[in-house]
Parts: structure tokens; sequence; C-alpha cells
């Protein structure tokens, strides 16, 4: 790229993570255009946005037209319009990763198959082959709709052999998973990022504390009760073995439980991720940066931890934003989103110097959060 004239970057869906992809990008000289259904997603402040469902051809077509290179931000996009895309265009992360995560039961295998622990797991197509895998697996159990669930969405327990028609029913009766329930001391998650030229860079994994399945907050580093060094090391590895065997590009996030066996890998996001959040006011280069780094073709910037950071969402409404403004270390980001129920609008980066100051912060924006989330 010569000139520094940037390139024009297209991102598969308009939501707060295309936003931030932007808004990071955009320093480094590149612009953006989005394909969104929602003509005033919160892409839309930060570059042009082509109008269509994500299987409408033609507008797929539009949208590839004179862009420099595609990625996506939206998991359920569908993945004939990642391939259409890549026929005209250099995308990544590319088709097979998207593939692979789009579906549990192929996420599972994949784990599986290069060595990062799951938990016991199997495909489930009916109610009977649920009753069957209660029993192989155990209970209690977790079953999850193998494809669009997001943030606890179409997930059911099954504590006992008589809720398996009642799991059935709230699942959807759509092709689900079956899996052991994971008594875990804390949830853990990584992010690493890898360049065309297969350079891997990966952050410091951070504690993850969710609410009703929503992501709360986000420690870093991840020194949580019953987390070590060893499971750091560990979730970094992991996501080094999965990029290299994807032969990824760009940024991708895997989620782990940490359990008294170690850690076992719940699942992945092949894409910029919440708990990578931090990262804007934490570390030297953000996710979202090395993102369109990748994505463009450009060398990897220095993923290195500055401070204790942490992350609070903001979830169904947004805390009076003067007093969020008022906390010392605290960092406001926000989506352009309307309020509703169990919807992100936006998040609060919090970084000290000091451990103990950044809990502190935390403690004040959590107060504030409790009253607005819904
Ligand atoms: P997921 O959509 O798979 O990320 O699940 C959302 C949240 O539900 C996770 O972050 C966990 O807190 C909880 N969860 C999911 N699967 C299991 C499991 N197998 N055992 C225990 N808790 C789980």
């Amino acid at each position: 790229m010569a000139g520094g004239s940037g390139q024009l970057i297209g991102v598969l869906g308009g939501g707060q993570l295309g936003r931030m992809l932007a808004l990071a990008g955009i320093r480094l000289g590149h612009r953006f255009r989005f394909l969104d259904p929602d003509p005033s997603c919160p892409a839309s402040a930060v570059g042009e946005v082509v109008t269509a469902a994500f299987d409408d051809d033609a507008a797929v077509d539009r949208f590839c037209d004179g862009i420099d290179a595609a990625t996506f931000e939206f998991e359920n996009v569908p993945l004939r319009t990642v391939e259409r895309v890549a026929r005209r265009v250099r995308t990544s992360p590319g088709a097979q990763a998207l593939a692979v995560a789009q579906d549990r039961v192929a996420e599972k295998r994949f784990f599986r198959d290069h060595g990062i622990r799951v938990q016991a797991f199997e495909a489930v197509d009916d109610a009977a082959s649920l009753a069957a895998a209660c029993g192989r697996v155990g209970v209690p159990g977790v079953l999850k709709s193998r494809r669009m669930g997001y943030d606890g969405k179409g997930q059911a327990v099954v504590r006992s052999p008589v809720d398996v028609a009642e799991a059935w029913r709230r699942v959807g009766g759509v092709p689900a998973i079956y899996e052991a329930f994971v008594d875990f001391r804390a949830e853990l998650s990584v992010i690493g990022v890898r360049s065309a030229e297969g350079e891997v860079r990966t952050w410091a994994p951070g504690v993850n504390v969710h609410r009703g399945g929503i992501l709360a907050r986000t420690v870093v580093p991840a020194d949580a009760a019953g987390v070590g060094a060893e499971h750091v090391l560990a979730a970094e590895r992991a996501v080094r073995d999965a990029m290299s065997a994807l032969g990824y590009v760009g940024v991708l996030a895997i989620e782990f439980f940490v359990t008294d066996e170690g850690l076992v890998a719940n699942e992945m996001a092949p894409r910029v991720h919440n708990s990578g959040h931090w990262t804007q006011d934490g570390a030297v280069t953000c996710q979202f940066e090395n993102h369109v780094r990748a994505v463009a073709g450009q060398p990897l910037g220095c993923t290195d931890r500055r401070v204790p950071s942490a992350m609070v969402n903001l979830v169904g409404d947004v805390p009076p934003i003067d007093a969020l403004l008022a906390v010392p270390g605290a960092r406001l980001h926000l989506y352009g989103k309307a309020p509703r129920p169990g919807r992100k609008l936006g998040h609060v980066n919090l970084c000290a110097a000091d451990a103990v100051v950044r809990d502190a912060q935390v403690r004040v924006v959590e107060a504030l959060v409790a009253e607005s989330w819904r």
C-alpha cells in the first residue's frame, strides 16, 4: 500500500463490532463499507452502508464493487454470502473458519481433533436422540441449538431425564448439541490474531463473568480465584494451534471453562470479541486495529497489556452518562443503539496502574450498571 491512502475495507455486518473496527482502521487511513439490513446500524456513523439482507446476491455484488479486502463482524452471516464475497475479493477470516464456528458440533470436533479439551458432547436431532445422549453423556447437561445461538439463547439445562421433552421444546426442535454440564471455577477467554504472513500474537487472557448468559465483565490479567499461569498458557497455546490449523487471518477468540482438570473449550468466535474490548484502552494495539491490519495484509501491532484493565458491559439501558464519565480511569464506548432489554448498548473500559484501584473503579461502574441492566 503506497502513499498512505489506505484501503476500502468491506465488512459484512454493521453492528458495534463493525463500528469499532472502523474507528480503529480509519486512524490508519482505511475507509469502510458495511452490508447490513438496517440503514441506521451502529456502523452507519463511520462508513457507507449497503442496506440489504445478507442473502441478497445483487446487493452482495454491489458491496464487493471496488473494495480492496473483506471481513465479517457477524458470525451468523450466511456461509454462501462469505463464499460469494471471497470469489471477488480477499476475505479474512476464510469461509472454513466461519463454517466451523457456525456449528457447535463441528466446533467441538475441531477442538478435540486439535488437542483442545472439550466436555463430553453428542449431536442431537430429536427427542429420542436427546434421551439417548443424556444416557451416554450423563445429566446434568446443556442442550444448545447447533446454529444461530448467541448470548445463551437457544439453550436449556437438562437436570434430570424428565426434563428431556421440555428442553427439546424450548430449544425449538432444531438440530442441537447435548453437552455435559461443566462445574467451572471461572470462565476464561483468549484473543489471538494471525496475519496474512502467518505472524501470530495473543492478548493476555481475561476472566469473564456472565449475567443471564450475557457477558457482564472481563478482567485482565486473569488473576481470579482458581485461575493460574498454567491456564493462561494453555489458553494462549490453544488459540495459536487453532489459528494455525485453520490457516487463519484476523482475530479469533476462544472461550473456556476453568475446571479442576484444566481448561475445557466452550466455543470460538471467528471475529473480534466482546471479551477483547478492554484492549482498546488497556493494550498497546487493540483487537480492532490488529484485525484491520491482518485483513488489509499489514504487519501486526504489539499486543502487550499496558496496565491492569477491565471491561463492564452496558446492557438494556445506559446509566447516567455524566456519572460514568466522572469515574477516574473509565473510558466510555457507546454504540448508538436504542435501549432494549438484553441488548448490548456500550461498555466501559477501566484501566489503572494498580489492580486495587482498577477494582475500586469497577465497583463504582458496576453499581451504576446494576441500576440500568435489564
Ligand atoms: P454459550 O452460548 O455456549 O457461550 O453459553 C453461555 C453461558 O452459559 C456460558 O458462558 C456459561 O456461563 C453457560 N454455559 C454454557 N454451556 C455450559 C456448560 N456446558 N456447562 C456449564 N455452563 C455452561
